[in-house]
């Protein structure tokens, strides 16, 4: 199974790419759950009160937002595509620090 915990070689978990829920525009009774069924990584799920949490935010592959094309209710959302540039350029330069 290819390796998940990392994107380019750097660690995931220290890249803070994945969605936000707008609670205020969330209707998961209207839209029988789409995102959490969409998501084959279980970065969504119920969290028990009717509602959906982004539960698992480090599972989500870096620079995808498909699930946000899937919501009725334009629900989700993604840092920006600069700021995902600037997310990747800190860590890599951590990195290139510590190797050096
Ligand atoms: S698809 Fe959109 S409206 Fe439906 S549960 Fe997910 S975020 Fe909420």
């Amino acid at each position: 199974m290819r390796d998940r915990s990392t994107y380019t070689g750097l660690p995931k978990n220290e890249i803070d790419w994945f969605p936000k829920i707008d609670k205020k525009k969330c209707r998961p009774d209207e839209c029988g759950f789409i995102c959490v069924k969409f998501c084959p990584f279980g970065v969504f799920s119920h969290n028990g009160n009717g509602f959906v949490d982004v539960l698992k935010p480090y599972e989500c592959n870096v620079g995808d937002e498909s699930c946000r094309f899937q919501c009725p209710y334009d629900a989700i959302s993604f840092p920006k595509r600069e700021e995902l540039k600037e997310m990747l350029r800190k860590v890599r330069t951590k990195y290139e620090k510590k190797e050096g």
